[in-house]
């Protein structure tokens, strides 16, 4: 219960005016009304009753129960806190992505329970989200070979097919039949940017294409070859290309890197390779088809105190492909699990 002041409607507008100037509305609370002919306004500190029955006559002093201002649809954080604690919606609010207008959660198996009513307020507090699905599984856990995890939508459309952007670039997605994650797109960034004009450029795991796109539009003088297994993501891939009208400079091809490079009878400028998981496999290739002083991006999950190690595993396997390490810069490219990150070894070969 609070004190209100009960005025006529007449009054209405000039007597909240009025408190307002005095700093006496209590703006947490709605603004009640009577059946009749009067409105209820909240009040708050000191005011002064005296001058408020004078400036408004007729009016009471009454004790009532108002309801408090609803949040802003917008305010995810206040619809997450009725929900749970404040260590879980700080999680929830720290990991969850978007891919076009699709909200990928991840939430906690503690927190099933809430799951729908997690997905609500995200899409209450996002008007553009038109689905929210939540991540079941790691990475791999739905396909190794091609990636893919599992997605459960909870609530909106029933699809996991949109239209995600990209610095510029438009790209269709179906996370359930491509990989694709938009964590990386600063990683994307920051390869296309050291790519020289007229280098022959590799992407080996090239997925729905995202890092021969970024390269392409940030260079258009690079000619990048582009091998992706999948034939799902080729397809994606094709059309992406084509849309960003992007295919003078970037030639995809369905196969696995293993089959597809021997026929191809080219050597490359840079390699990228983006698959963390297994790029050791494949390291050797790489030094295969690399030109004298090409760049490789090789990308793997490395434990933060084997680093070390890792650099000279790097290199014994370039002198098994009789090739010559010159330099290896190493950089965080994403997190994994405690203490153990997502690095990327730009190696520079002689
Ligand atoms: N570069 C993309 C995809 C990375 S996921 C991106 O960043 O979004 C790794 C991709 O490698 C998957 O799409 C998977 O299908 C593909 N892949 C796995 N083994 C492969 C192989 N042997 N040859 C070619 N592609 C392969």
């Amino acid at each position: 219960m609070v004190v209100c002041l009960k005025v006529k409607k007449e009054h209405g507008e000039s007597a909240k005016q009025f408190l307002q100037q005095k700093g006496w509305l209590d703006t947490s609370l709605l603004i009640g009304k009577t059946e009749l002919r009067y409105l209820i306004l909240p009040i708050s500190g000191k005011f002064d009753p005296k001058i408020l029955q004078k400036k408004f006559p007729g009016s009471k002093f009454e004790e009532k129960n108002l309801k408090g201002i609803p949040p802003r649809a917008g305010d995810l954080k206040h619809l997450l806190q009725h929900l749970l604690k404040d260590e879980e919606v700080n999680e929830l609010i720290k990991s969850y992505d978007t891919v076009g207008d699709i909200a990928i959660l991840d939430i906690p198996p503690k927190l099933d329970r809430l799951a729908k009513s997690i997905a609500w307020s995200f899409k209450r507090s996002f008007p553009n989200i038109k689905v929210v699905a939540r991540k079941m599984g790691r990475v791999g856990s739905s396909s190794e070979e091609y990636r893919l995890r599992k997605y459960e939508i909870l609530t909106g459309e029933k699809r996991l097919i949109t239209m995600h952007k990209e610095a510029g670039i438009q790209m269709h997605v179906d996370l359930e039949k491509a990989y694709f994650s938009p964590r990386s797109s600063h990683e994307r960034e920051r390869v296309a940017a050291l790519v020289q004009k007229g280098e022959n450029v590799l992407v080996m795991f090239a997925g729905i294409g995202p890092y021969a796109l970024a390269i392409a539009s940030e260079q258009p003088g690079a000619h990048i070859t582009a091998i992706e297994i999948n034939p799902e993501a080729v397809k994606l891939m094709e059309e992406n290309i084509r849309i960003n009208r992007l295919g003078f400079a970037v030639t995809p091809i369905l196969g696995d890197v293993t089959e597809v490079l021997p026929k191809l009878n080219q050597k490359f400028d840079r390699i990228i390779m983006p698959y963390p998981e297994r790029s050791w496999d494949f390291l050797n290739l790489a030094f295969k088809y690399a030109n004298k002083n090409a760049a490789i991006q090789f990308y793997a999950f490395v434990r933060e105190d084997r680093l070390a190690d890792t650099e000279l595993k790097i290199k014994k396997i370039a002198e098994k492909e009789n090739r010559k390490v010159r330099a290896i810069k190493v950089l965080k490219a994403g997190s994994y699990a405690p203490k153990t990150w997502r690095y990327v070894f730009d190696i520079k070969i002689r």
